[in-house]
């Protein structure tokens, strides 16, 4: 930069100006990319918890707009300069963008000023992300000492013991919306003097040590909020158009609130009506009865899980005596009279169920350990995984460790029951044939 030059704010007198002639004062790169010095400039540098403009100067996009030592940097969005010193040029700005974040602030100073003035609540901390704007109200005494939580107007006494419950947030959000719908003026004052500043009705006292810029929302002597701020702010608190908490949680002794203003508490206002038409949808209710027939559907889920647990519980005792029947014969060198589900590979017997999950499988096979003469396999094809018994004389646990690798399974467990997980259906015949040779 060769001199120093002091942009012109042009938003600060005009926060609705959406294009500007303006004159380049200096062109640098900083970081690979152009930056450009203006006369004056219609692009916030962002500050105070709202983000910076965009938009185009010449029709190149702006990639970023920040201010450092009282300068205003206007980063192209091109890592060549079209321009030079001196040059005319025509600014636009990116209107949608700043009309959101003006929406959302100011909807955060009306919020911040509910809490305030009807609950004596501290903004400590503001967060304005994609899917939702956060404040931390805290309810320690205010620094002035106008307030503290014991003297809280609030008529809700839960409000000392609870702090910010969601049926005061719901209050706050009702008189946050009362203030948008009263249609109040909002103007900006500027002070070269901060102890001058404290001559308005101030939320918290200004402390900085050049101009201070206050944003009044309301009248002097009855004040929506009133606050030291150097963002952008509409005229008239009825353009936030709305403002909507989501939650609120307790956060290091503070209160969090989630909210959003203007168009964006619209749009999820627009999502979740869409949610509720199709849950109306699915469970052929209306918004007044859905959530009696959730809880209708979510009873018969218990009652066929219940049913459910029931017949699995039969079916497994029942598979156990099959298959203990089995395993006797075949102690008792009888015909074993393997079929369906069942057959032998050499004196090893195996089982097949493709309608089980390996868990209840398991359940099948340990009882019947005391039984098994040599090998007892149970395939569960659902997981590609075999489940080894035996009475101990064969180590499962064994046969798995030695062997599964093979044939890239893994597994585990122990003398008398172990399991083996193959990557491929084919390798669980595989590794029973090589089971069976390895223990001819
Ligand atoms: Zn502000």
């Amino acid at each position: 930069m060769e001199q120093k030059t002091i942009t012109q704010k042009i938003f600060l007198d005009d926060v609705y100006k959406k294009e500007h002639s303006s004159v380049i004062k200096d062109v640098f790169f900083e970081d690979g990319y152009p930056v450009l010095i203006l006369g004056s400039t219609i692009f916030f540098p962002g500050g105070g918890g709202q983000s910076c403009d965009l938009g185009e100067i010449e029709n190149v996009p702006l990639r970023d707009v920040f201010e450092k030592d009282n300068e205003i940097f206007h980063v192209l969005e091109k890592t060549e300069t079209p321009f030079s010193r001196g040059q005319s040029i025509l600014c636009r700005l990116d209107w949608a963008r700043r009309f959101d974040n003006m929406q959302r602030h100011c909807g955060e100073h009306i919020l911040s000023g509910v809490f305030s003035r009807e609950y004596g609540g501290v903004n400590r901390g503001f967060h304005m992300g994609s899917d939702y704007m956060t404040i931390d109200i805290s309810l320690e005494e205010k620094d002035n000492g106008k307030e503290s939580d014991d003297e809280i107007k609030d008529p809700n006494s839960s409000m000392k013991t609870d702090g910010i419950n969601w049926e005061i947030a719901m209050r706050a959000q009702d008189l946050a919306n009362e203030i948008i719908w009263q249609n109040k003026d909002i103007s900006i004052h500027l002070f070269a003097d901060p102890e001058n500043a404290n001559s308005l009705p101030l939320r918290k006292p200004a402390d900085f040590d050049e101009d201070v810029s206050v944003v009044l929302i309301g009248e002097k002597d009855d004040p929506s909020d009133c606050v030291a701020c150097c963002g952008t702010h509409p005229h008239s608190s009825s353009e936030v158009g709305l403002i909507k908490i989501y939650k609120v949680e307790k956060y290091k002794g503070m209160f969090r609130i989630y909210f959003d203003a203007g168009a964006r508490a619209m749009a999820d206002y627009n999502k979740k009506h869409n949610i509720v038409n199709d849950l109306c949808i699915r469970h052929s209710a209306g918004t007044e009865d859905l959530m009696e027939k959730i809880s209708a559907s979510d009873t018969r889920v218990r009652l066929i899980r219940d049913e459910l647990n029931t017949l699995r519980h039969s079916v497994i005792t029942s598979r156990i005596e099959e298959t203990g029947n089995i395993l006797d014969r075949l102690a008792k060198g009888e015909d074993p009279l393997c079929k369906g589900p069942f057959s032998l590979k050499g004196d090893i017997l195996v089982c097949r169920w493709n309608d089980m999950k390996t868990d209840d499988l398991l359940n099948i096979g340990r009882p019947l350990s005391e039984k098994i003469k040599k090998l007892l396999i149970i395939v569960s094809k659902k997981d590609n995984t075999l489940l080894f018994f035996s009475d101990g004389n064969v180590d499962c646990s064994k046969l798995v460790r030695e062997n599964a690798g093979i044939y890239n399974g893994k597994g585990g467990g122990n003398a008398t029951s172990s399991r083996a997980i193959f990557p491929k259906e084919d390798d669980i015949d595989l590794f029973i044939d090589l089971a069976e040779k390895h223990l001819r």
